[in-house]
């Protein structure tokens, strides 16, 4: 028989009910289970994914506890607090951090023995919270980092070029928050350095540049202003993580991940390029970043380090 792949996910709220959406959509696994503290929506949610299945790939769906993490493959956590309009994701660090605590502990007595993949926020600080009450190697718990940052830089810079986002490679890295930064000494349009087009005048100014940068960095704030929450661009971040994952693809992608010297920096998760595949993390992709890139890194660093020392 086929080996069963299974996704758990906790929290069926905007994101996860979205993210759900996209790996039944995607057919991205044989089983989804869905638990949430509001045990209604969770199981409102699987009724109307299953009745999505004709549609689809055959795949097994359902409200469930967890004890059902036992021989999951993959555990998203998206449960917690969200932002409201005007508040940081940092200010969301006491409330998520105390659900974090009795969510990963309920996962571990089931016997889990899968990956974790964790979107809430601030991710950076839960994705260290989830290694830390876990107590699995740091490569199995990965956090959606900087990956819908990078999206949504490389979707701007695609407008601003008018070439396809899937060619444009440019980074967004360290905190998924206010203090992160764009990589733009290694942004590349193909294989052509964005710089090449800077010196030449052609395409956006590097003040063209900067502001693209903001967009990219308040994105959240303003479509929560407009909408309330975020979480088709999340949603699908985390799909294209779980294919990843499941598919063992040794895929490049911005996440959060533990640090080990990396960059000058230790034992820190915070938003990187790095190759995941099945087993997790495999390594770090470590760029050369140029003196004022590591300078900018090593302040957002401090900014998850001054709020950690609060939780931990
Ligand atoms: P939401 O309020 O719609 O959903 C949260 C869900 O978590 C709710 O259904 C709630 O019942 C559930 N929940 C709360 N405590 C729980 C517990 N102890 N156990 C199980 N379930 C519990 O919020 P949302 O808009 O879906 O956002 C979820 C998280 O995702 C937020 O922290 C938000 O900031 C974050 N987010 C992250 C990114 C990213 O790029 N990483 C992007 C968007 C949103």
């Amino acid at each position: 028989m086929e080996k069963v792949t299974k996704i758990v996910l906790i929290g069926t709220g905007f994101v996860g009910s979205s993210y759900a959406f996209a790996v039944v959509n995607q057919g991205l696994a044989n089983e989804l289970v869905l638990i949430d503290i509001n045990k209604k929506k969770a199981e409102g949610d699987a009724m109307d994914l299953n009745h999505a299945l004709p549609f689809g790939s055959p795949m097994r769906i359902w409200a469930g506890d967890y004890s059902d993490c036992k021989d999951a493959d993959l555990v998203v956590i998206t449960a917690g607090a969200n932002q409201q309009p005007g508040e940081t994701r940092l200010d969301l660090v006491d409330k998520n951090a105390k659900i974090f605590k009795s969510i990963v502990s309920e996962v571990m007595k089931s016997g889990f023995v899968g990956l974790f993949l964790v979107a809430t926020n601030p991710v950076d600080i839960l994705s260290y919270a989830t290694w830390k009450y876990s107590g699995l190697p740091a490569h199995r718990v990965i956090g959606s980092g900087t990956i819908l940052d990078t999206a949504r830089l490389r979707y701007l810079l695609s407008k601003a070029y008018k070439v396809n986002p899937q060619n444009v490679h440019a980074y967004i890295i360290g905190e998924h928050g206010d203090s992160e930064l764009p990589v733009w000494s290694h942004a590349t349009l193909g294989v052509r350095p964005i710089s090449d087009y800077l010196k030449e005048g052609k395409g956006p100014t590097q003040d063209e540049l900067d502001q693209i940068f903001i967009n990219v960095r308040d994105a959240a704030y303003h479509i929560i202003d407009r909408k309330g929450a975020t979480y088709y661009g999340i949603a699908m971040a985390m799909a294209r993580l779980t294919r990843a994952i499941l598919n063992d693809e040794n895929s490049v992608l911005t996440v959060s991940t533990l640090l080990n010297g990396e960059y000058g920096l230790k034992d820190i998760y915070i938003g990187v390029p790095a190759i995941v595949n099945r087993s997790g993390i495999r390594e770090v992709v470590e760029l050369n970043l140029n003196e004022q890139e590591l300078e900018k890194l090593h302040h957002s660093a401090e900014v998850l380090t001054q709020i950690m020392k609060k939780v931990f």
